[in-house]
């Protein structure tokens, strides 16, 4: 069996299978819910909503596949990255349109996400550098002590709909190479990139069982959260999800990294490269349709940077180019389903009933598209820190504008945010750096840049509400989290 089957006569639309124990395999449950390409709406396959039993099923391969895959050397685990990372780059092109067709964003942008999963990978194939402990021949007369590297068992990933290649990524390739199973559930929203990237890793000679896919919702979260042979939980997305999932995870005995929401301030300073900044700006606010959790939200300008700076957002905003992410030129692809269209078409009205100024209205762009879940580039002026348009995430093409007379008072507004995982400073003067580096309270900064995502050696280190646990994702963070360490002390 491949990795869906056509299970309706009406339709030549395949539902998805799971993958468990080597095996592509249909789920028990019988529920199955649509799979929408958001630019058009067509309806791209069924995803089936597996029940715990699918679950458990996977767990128990995953268990089984442990036993020889934690065993198998290191540097042979690490030749299956090898071949993995090179299937990927073969199929780069088939890759970003997929992410394209089920998550709506431009292909440009699809095609950056396929390599950084790529860099992922190329990152685990590095597990025998990444595997090794450490070593001291003499604490005391005759004695001495070594650290050794283990991998912690079955591991369990629950993903976004966001970014369907990197956050996988981010995630089974490290925890593969460290000598773990791995058990994920994509997205239900954008499934049909992972079962592909199953299919590579088999293809790349990874054993049965290492890599199980459980395509489903809360009822699968819950499964991993609660089965006793899962050791650890990687979980990405929204706040409310990620606190649950790391409370429930860690009081069941679990690790638990848990990355979750943002709300991202980008502070102008008035010496700052005004054209340059706008560009960065435009791209980290409006580009993907603003569902990144590093996007821009809220542009602080400080003193009398506002007024040009405001009015080339506009120009650049205006300039910008709505449409299917698979056709040449466009920028700006749809948000992911008409239920986070509508929500955010209520965002919009509420900033304008709690009196900030509407400047560029994206309800028109949304108006105006006949298929597709659309949202126009919108631009609020004059937010204060009471409206909900700026404590909420909003999680698409909506930029909000403040106001601050210096640097202390711009990081003093940004600082109230209850997220912390990006932050950025446009500026030529060092002094603000560095002062904006020692005082705002957020894990990844950009200077001069709009989205600062570290690559896949670094951590991926979001503060405060917007992450829970404490090694973070990615880097020598990921190692640590999916390994455990053992201490021998030796006399001769
Ligand atoms: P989401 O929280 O709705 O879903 C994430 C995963 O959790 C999905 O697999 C989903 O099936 C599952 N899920 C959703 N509700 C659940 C519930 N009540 N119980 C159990 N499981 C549940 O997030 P999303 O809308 O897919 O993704 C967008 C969010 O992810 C944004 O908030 C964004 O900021 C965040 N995100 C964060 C990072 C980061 O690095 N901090 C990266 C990417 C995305």
């Amino acid at each position: 069996m491949t990795n869906s089957t056509n299970t309706n006569t009406n339709t030549s639309v395949q539902t998805l299978n799971n993958l468990i124990g080597g095996q592509w395999v249909p789920s028990r449950s019988g529920k199955t819910e649509p799979v929408y390409n958001p630019a058009t709406e067509e309806v791209l396959a069924y995803v089936p909503i597996s029940s715990r039993e699918d679950l458990d099923e996977a767990v128990a391969a995953a268990k089984a596949a442990f036993r020889t895959w934690s065993k198998t050397p290191v540097p042979r685990r690490a030749r299956v990255l090898f071949k993995y990372q090179q299937l990927l780059v073969e199929n780069w092109e088939e890759l970003a349109r997929l992410i394209t067709k089920e998550n709506g964003k431009s292909y440009t942008e699809a095609h950056g996400e396929v390599l950084r999963g790529i860099e992922c990978v190329e990152f685990a194939a590095g597990a025998p550098n990444l595997m090794m402990g450490k070593q001291l021949p003499d604490i005391a007369s005759n004695l001495e002590s070594g650290m050794y590297r283990y991998p912690i068992g079955v591991v369990g990933g629950i993903t976004p709909f966001n970014f369907p290649m990197m956050v996988p990524c981010w995630m089974f390739p490290l925890a593969i190479a460290c000598g773990n199973a791995f058990v994920l559930k994509p997205s239900e929203r954008t499934p049909l990139l992972a079962a592909r990237l199953a299919e590579l890793f088999e293809e790349a000679g990874l054993p049965a069982g290492v890599l199980s896919i459980v395509h489903g919702a809360h009822d699968v979260v819950n499964g991993l959260l609660e089965n006793k042979d899962v050791a650890a939980i990687s979980f990405v997305g929204s706040q409310p999800v990620a606190e649950y999932v790391y409370k429930t995870g860690t009081a069941n005995g679990k690790r638990v990294q848990a990355l979750a929401g943002a709300k991202n301030h980008s502070i102008v300073m008035p010496d700052a490269d005004l054209d340059a900044s706008v560009t960065q700006i435009v791209s980290a606010a409006f580009g993907s349709a603003g569902e990144r959790c590093m996007a821009c939200a809220v542009v602080i300008a400080v003193g009398d940077v506002a007024d040009p700076l405001i009015e080339k957002l506009q120009q650049a905003a205006d300039a910008i180019t709505i449409g299917n992410g698979l056709e040449d030129g466009v920028f700006l692809g749809p948000v992911i389903r008409d239920s986070h269209k509508q929500r955010t078409l209520g965002y919009i009205e509420s900033g304008e009933q709690e009196g900030a100024t509407l400047l560029r209205d994206g309800r028109k762009d949304a108006a105006a598209s006949e298929n597709g879940y659309f949202v126009g580039p919108t631009i609020f002026d004059n937010v204060s820190c009471e409206m909900k348009i700026w404590k909420d995430e909003i999680f698409a093409p909506v930029l909000s504008i403040m106001r601050a007379a210096s640097l202390d008072e711009a990081i003093e507004i940004a600082n109230q945010s209850t997220f912390a995982n990006g932050a950025c400073l446009f500026t030529k003067d060092g002094s603000n750096v560095r002062q904006f580096r020692e005082t705002i309270d957020a894990g990844m900064l950009g200077i001069n840049l709009g989205v600062p995502a570290p690559m896949a050696f670094f951590p991926f280190s979001g503060w405060k509400e917007s992450f829970y646990g404490d090694l973070h994702a990615n880097g020598t963070d990921g190692v640590e989290f999916y390994t455990r360490k053992k201490m021998v002390t030796a006399r001769w």
